[in-house]
């Protein structure tokens, strides 16, 4: 078979990978060799206009820079302040400037540009999410043949949002020259299939096919997984690592989020307060931790969510600290995942509550990292792309702090039997469903 060439928006340079996307792609390259393709991170006046190689890992690694103006137009700008407030279902927090879509358009032609003196015959070319939409539209209009597929790692709107877009059916074209488009949810898929159907002129011809302008396209559904068996061992490390718990002898409940708009930290700290003071029993009981490393902070919506946050979590530690405990830790700092899998496997319930989310590999990564003897409580959002497959968390409606609160509660009190039974089947899922599974699903799929 082909090399495999992959695209995404961000490509590490570090020796540490550290993010759904980055480990899911360093995972399927690192079987299959092949080449990533991505931006640096850094920002040059006037970047090189050829790709960089870097050596020393299981495939090639080539990177480019952005000039300031492209990474605010292309990036903060188009992809982060108009797709991913638009797929999220905030339409209201989208900003739409004119330089903003030019900027998108001329970054993904430079960036294939770049790509195809490098390109060999026999490639497969995979590009990844929301910010690397036009991308086949451009290989093939340089004359690429190679089967191009694409990956939407975040959810796809429906035709009301579709609707609040710039040119809406231009998302369609750029869509439509692509072999197969993968999405992480039926939902997605299904949304695509309606707002294709009322905002473009593409054509259905079955499930998963359509037609354009006489190319036809596939999309299918290929949930994304972690390293269950990397997961499972880190966990198993840090078993013994009980600091927490003897420190603050409450249990544990977890949230691990960026400080995004979409992942519902305010409506979790809304349903904890109405927990507590549902249930003054549970005074130096329970504690929410919540890690929420910043992100995109020089997007104004990102400014907002952080002091909403802040705000909400002083006002209730206000409300309810007694002198020995503190209800609510907010952490705004990034944790390695290593850590992380120790902190998860103490915490009696993990909180995945998601306004909006592709899939959600945290609340994976909290089911991989349990001791199965003693397993803790998945709380999870129906809105999270997890919630197809993870039947048997605690499914709940994110926005009603009552319903969260109650299944808080629940959590609390359920029976070691039921936890345990619970979990297994979770942990069923998320093993045999795993990074290595979904990169072959979509590849075979490609093929
Ligand atoms: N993560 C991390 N350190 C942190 C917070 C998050 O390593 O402090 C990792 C987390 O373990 C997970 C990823 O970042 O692998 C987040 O992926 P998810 O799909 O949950 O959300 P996204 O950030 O992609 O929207």
């Amino acid at each position: 078979m082909g090399r495999l060439v992959a695209i995404s928006n961000r490509i590490p340079l570090g020796d540490n990978p550290s993010g759904g996307l980055v480990v899911a792609l360093d995972d399927a390259l690192r079987s299959s060799g092949g080449l990533w393709v991505g931006f640096s991170g850094e920002t040059a006046e006037a970047p090189a206009d050829d790709l960089t190689f870097h050596d020393g890992a299981a495939f090639q690694r080539a990177s480019f820079d952005l000039t300031p103006e492209d990474h605010d137009t292309y990036y903060l700008g188009y992809s982060n302040s108009v797709l991913w407030p638009v797929c999220h279902g905030r339409a209201d927090l989208m900003r739409i400037l004119p330089e903003y879509l030019d900027g998108y358009r001329r970054v993904n032609e430079r960036i294939a540009r770049m790509l195809v003196p490098h390109l060999r015959p026999g490639d497969r070319i995979w590009v990844q999410d929301y910010q690397l939409f036009p991308l086949a539209q451009e290989l093939r209009r340089l004359g690429v043949t190679a089967p191009i597929g694409h990956f939407l790692h975040i959810p796809f709107p429906g035709p009301t949002d579709c609707a609040t877009l710039p040119n809406p059916a231009e998302l369609f074209d750029w869509l439509s020259h692509y072999d197969l488009v993968g999405f992480q949810a039926q939902r997605d898929l299904d949304n695509f299939a309606a707002s294709a159907r009322s905002l473009s002129d593409l054509e259905q011809l079955s499930d998963n096919r359509f037609r354009v302008a006489e190319r036809d396209m596939r999309a299918g559904v290929f949930p994304i997984g972690i390293d269950a068996q990397a997961f499972l061992a880190e966990a198993e490390g840090a078993r013994e690592e009980d600091r927490m718990r003897s420190l603050t002898g409450a249990q544990i409940m977890i949230g691990v989020d960026r400080l995004d708009y979409s992942k519902g930290i305010p409506q979790r700290f809304r349903a904890f307060q109405a927990l507590l003071e549902g249930d003054p029993s549970l005074t130096e009981k329970v504690m929410l931790l919540q890690i929420a490393p910043p992100t995109r902070e020089s997007v104004d919506a990102y400014q907002q969510i952080r002091e909403e946050t802040e705000h909400l979590a002083g006002r209730i530690n206000g409300q309810f600290a007694t002198v020995n405990w503190t209800p609510i830790r907010f952490i705004h700092r990034p944790i390695p995942r290593n850590e992380l899998a120790g902190l998860y496997r103490q915490a009696r319930i993990g909180l995945v509550t998601p306004l909006a989310d592709g899939m959600n590999l945290v609340a994976k990564e909290y089911v991989a990292a349990q001791d199965p003897a003693d397993p803790g409580v998945l709380i999870l959002s129906r809105f999270a792309g997890a919630a197809e497959a993870m039947t048997e968390a605690l499914i709940i409606n994110p926005h009603d702090p009552g319903e969260l609160a109650q299944a808080m509660h629940q959590a609390i009190a359920m029976p070691l039997d039921e936890r345990r039974s619970r979990h297994a089947a979770l942990l069923r899922g998320v093993v045999e469903q795993d990074v290595g599974w979904w990169s072959k699903t979509y590849l075979d799929a490609l093929a």
